[in-house]
């Protein structure tokens, strides 16, 4: 027994060295990718729940590893966040849509493209001018621009974050609440921060069957905010007529389509 366990031990120390190692392997090539431009992003429709025309998009980063495939953001974006690389990759993704916004609307589709944020980068006094280097560089009316963040970001931090949220608006980017309904943060306090966009989690569109009161509750929340509202997580036929009963004017997920690269999402707006 007793060597079993030294066994046991030498082969989770080894694990731990293959975990460490695995993770800087990762990290060298995530620094990589930048130079060989290895990022894409992709490119979910924002919809009106009662017609289901295009108004918008959610900007999401891909990882087009070249043995790995396309790596999901989930694997990737810690990793930037730990490392400090977040800067340079929300940098990339915000002017990547803040370029494909002017090019959309050039081609005659004009739509409101949201960007996600991560609580790193609010931390940075970097943000402010890489945005507005994007705006300036491409053209974009920032109107059509949005940043979402979640409600862990605002907690706690009150005074710094809200002169941050101050410049947003002097910039005119639009803000939005993702994952709404998984925070613990009270109306009140959030009604401190400019924003204009709720995003209805998507557990509480997929957790309907289980838990209508629970999905109803969270959207009379959203009603007593009196801000845009869009359900997250969309996929089924059943779940957008209890959208359209809700009053929920905009949707997003996999019913309508998945992110999508931009040649894609090209292809369905000139489609439609
Ligand atoms: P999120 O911001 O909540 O993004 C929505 C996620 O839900 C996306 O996953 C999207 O593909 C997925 N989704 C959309 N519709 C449906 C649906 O109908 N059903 C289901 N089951 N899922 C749906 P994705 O693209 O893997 O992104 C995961 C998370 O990674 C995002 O969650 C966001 O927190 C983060 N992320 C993605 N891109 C960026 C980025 O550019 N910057 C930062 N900071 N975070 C990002
Ligand atoms: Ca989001
Ligand atoms: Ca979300
Ligand atoms: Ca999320």
């Amino acid at each position: 027994a007793k060597e079993g366990g030294r066994n046991a031990l030498a082969y989770y120390d080894a694990a731990m060295a293959d975990a460490v190692e695995g993770r800087t392997a990762l990290e060298a090539e995530l620094r990589l990718a930048f130079e060989r431009r290895e990022f894409e992003v992709h490119y979910q429709p924002i919809v009106e729940a009662l017609s289901g025309r295009i108004v918008g998009a959610e900007a999401l980063v891909r990882w087009r590893h070249p043995q790995r495939g396309l790596v999901a953001p989930d694997v990737f974006i810690p990793l930037c966040e730990s490392t400090g690389l977040i800067r340079r990759l929300g940098a990339l993704v915000f002017s990547s849509a803040a370029h494909q916004q002017v090019a959309w609307a050039q081609a005659g589709h004009v739509l409101r493209i949201a960007v996600n944020l991560s609580a790193r980068q609010l931390r940075g006094a970097e943000l402010l001018s890489d945005l507005a280097a994007a705006l300036r560089a491409s053209g974009a009316d920032p109107r059509q621009l949005q940043l979402e963040i979640t409600e862990s970001m605002l907690l706690g931090q009150d005074n710094e974050l809200l002169a941050l949220f101050q410049s947003l608006q002097d910039l005119h980017l639009g803000l939005a609440l993702d994952d709404f309904g998984t925070g613990y943060s009270n109306l009140a306090y959030l009604q401190r921060f400019p924003i204009d966009t709720l995003k209805i989690d998507k557990t509480f569109i997929q957790g309907l069957q289980n838990n209508r009161a629970l999905a109803e509750l969270i959207v009379s929340m959203a009603r007593l905010m009196r801000l845009r509202v869009v359900a997250e997580g969309v996929e089924t036929q059943e779940q957008l007529a209890w959208v359209r009963a809700q009053g929920i004017e905009f949707c997003q997920g996999y019913l309508f389509a998945r992110p999508l690269p931009v040649a894609d999402f090209g292809a369905l707006l000139a489609a439609r």
